[in-house]
C-alpha cells in the first residue's frame, strides 16, 4: 500500500487508488484536502462564481425513491412560479452581479413546459442584456427539446447521473422507463453533442454505496470528460421510500466529511473543469460550502427563489437558508466566501475553462 503523499504526486489513478484515497484520515486526509485546494488556485484561480438558483417549481412527474418532492408524496403543497416572478429573481441576479442563473424544478416532459422554458430563456437573455449566464437543470428531456433551449441562449446543462453503480441505481429508483439509467446516459450525450457546458454529479453515503462505487463515479467524470460537476451528501428525506435504510447509513459528519473528499480528489483529477459546492453541504455544517471551496470548489449557487416558496422544495431534511429572502443572503455569502480565501468573481460567467479547451481542440 502506497503512502497519501506519493499517491497524491501521480499524474493518474488507478480505481484502488482512489479507493485508498477516499479512505484517508487524520493528517492524511488533511493533506488531501489541502492538494484540493493548491490543485484549484493554480489551475482555475481563487475566483469564485455565483449561479443564482432559482427552484421554479415543485412539481415533477417522477418518483426518485430520495427525494422529498417525488410526485407520490402527497403532502407536498405544490407551487409554480409565475413567469414574472421568475424574471424578477433573475432580475434581482443580474442587478446584484451574480452573471449567471441556474433554473431547477422536478421534472415535467410536457411540450407547454419545453414552450414555456425556451420563453423564458429568451427573456432573461433580454432583459438582461445578455449579460446573464444561463443553466438549465430540469432533467430529462428529448434531444429536440434540449437543442430548442440551446437555440434560445441556455448554455449550461446540470443532469446528475445520480451513481454510476446501475445496480444502486436501480435499488434507488422505481423500476420503469422513467426511471431509466441508460436513458438518462444518453440526455448526457446529447447535451454534450449539442454544445451545452454539461454537468453531472452523485449523490454521496447513498444507502448500499461503497467507497468503490464513489471511485468509478470519479472515473466516470473523467471518461466522459464532463465540464461541471455538482455533487453533495445524500440526505435522508422522512417522507421517502429510501427512509427506511436511514439507520444504515454513514454518520452525517461521515457523508459530509466524504464529500470534501470526492470534491478534493475531483480536483486533483479533472484540474480545469467547474465544481460546485453543493447546498447540501451546508444543510450539515453552517460552513459547508466554503469548506468546499477550500478543498476545490469553485461555484456557488445562492438561492434566490422567493422565499416564500422555499420551504416547498425540499428535496431533503433540514434545507438551510430557507427562512431568508435573496437579498439577506448576499451579505452573507460576501463575508463567507471570505473566509474561504476565495474571492467572487461578480458579473462574471465564470465559464468552465475544461469547456473552453475541449471545444477548441473539436475545432481545430
Ligand atoms: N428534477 C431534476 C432537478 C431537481 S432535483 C433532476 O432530478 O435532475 C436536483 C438534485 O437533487 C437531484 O439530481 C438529486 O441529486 C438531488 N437530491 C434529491 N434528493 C436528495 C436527497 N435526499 N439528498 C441529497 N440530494 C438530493
Ligand atoms: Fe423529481 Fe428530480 Fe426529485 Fe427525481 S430528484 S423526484 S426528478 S425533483
Amino acid at each position: 500500500m502506497s503512502n497519501i503523499s506519493e499517491l497524491l504526486s501521480q499524474s493518474s489513478f488507478s480505481h484502488s487508488d482512489l479507493e485508498q484515497l477516499l479512505q484517508c484520515e487524520g493528517e492524511e486526509k488533511k493533506l488531501l484536502f489541502d492538494t484540493g485546494g493548491a490543485v484549484k488556485e493554480i489551475h482555475v484561480g481563487k475566483k469564485v462564481y455565483f449561479r443564482g438558483l432559482i427552484e421554479f417549481s415543485n412539481i415533477c412527474e417522477k418518483d426518485c425513491f430520495y427525494c422529498g418532492i417525488r410526485r407520490s408524496n402527497q403532502t407536498v403543497r405544490r407551487y409554480n412560479l409565475t413567469d414574472n416572478e421568475i424574471l424578477e429573481a433573475a432580475k434581482f441576479a443580474d442587478e446584484n452581479k451574480y452573471g449567471s442563473v441556474v433554473l431547477q424544478s422536478g421534472e415535467n416532459s410536457s411540450p407547454a413546459f419545453a414552450e414555456r422554458i425556451s420563453n423564458l430563456i429568451i427573456q432573461i437573455k433580454k432583459n438582461s442584456n445578455g449579460r446573464l449566464g444561463i443553466t438549465l437543470s430540469v432533467g430529462e428531456q428529448s434531444d429536440r427539446v434540449y437543442r430548442r433551449w440551446f437555440e434560445a441562449g441556455a448554455h449550461r446543462y446540470l443532469l446528475r447521473i445520480e451513481t454510476t453503480n446501475q445496480s444502486l441505481y436501480r435499488k434507488i429508483h422505481p423500476q420503469n422507463k422513467a426511471h431509466d439509467f441508460n436513458h438518462r446516459l444518453n440526455c448526457l450525450h446529447s447535451l454534450q453533442n449539442i454544445g451545452y457546458q454539461t454537468g453531472t454529479g452523485v449523490m454521496i453515503g447513498l444507502p448500499f454505496q461503497t467507497t468503490g462505487d464513489l471511485a468509478n463515479d470519479l472515473l466516470f467524470f473523467q471518461q466522459f470528460g464532463i465540464d461541471m460537476v455538482g455533487m453533495g451528501p445524500y440526505i435522508e428525506h422522512f417522507q421517502t421510500p429510501l427512509y427506511e435504510f436511514h439507520k444504515d447509513l454513514l454518520t452525517i459528519k461521515q457523508r459530509f466529511e466524504l464529500s470534501l473528499k470526492m470534491i478534493a480528489l475531483l480536483r486533483i483529477l479533472m484540474k480545469d473543469i467547474n465544481i460546485a459546492a453543493a447546498t447540501a453541504l451546508q444543510a450539515i455544517d453552517p460552513f459547508g460550502r466554503e469548506k468546499g471551496i477550500k478543498v476545490g470548489a469553485n461555484i456557488i449557487m445562492p438561492n434566490i427563489t422567493p422565499g416564500l416558496y422555499r420551504n416547498d422544495y425540499t428535496l431533503y431534511d433540514n434545507k438551510p437558508c430557507i427562512d431568508e429572502e435573496p437579498a439577506q443572503c448576499k451579505g452573507c455569502l460576501d463575508a463567507r466566501i471570505a473566509l474561504a480565501d476565495g474571492e467572487i468573481g461578480y458579473g462574471e460567467w465564470g465559464d468552465s475553462i475544461h469547456f473552453r479547451r475541449r471545444t477548441d481542440k473539436q475545432s481545430i
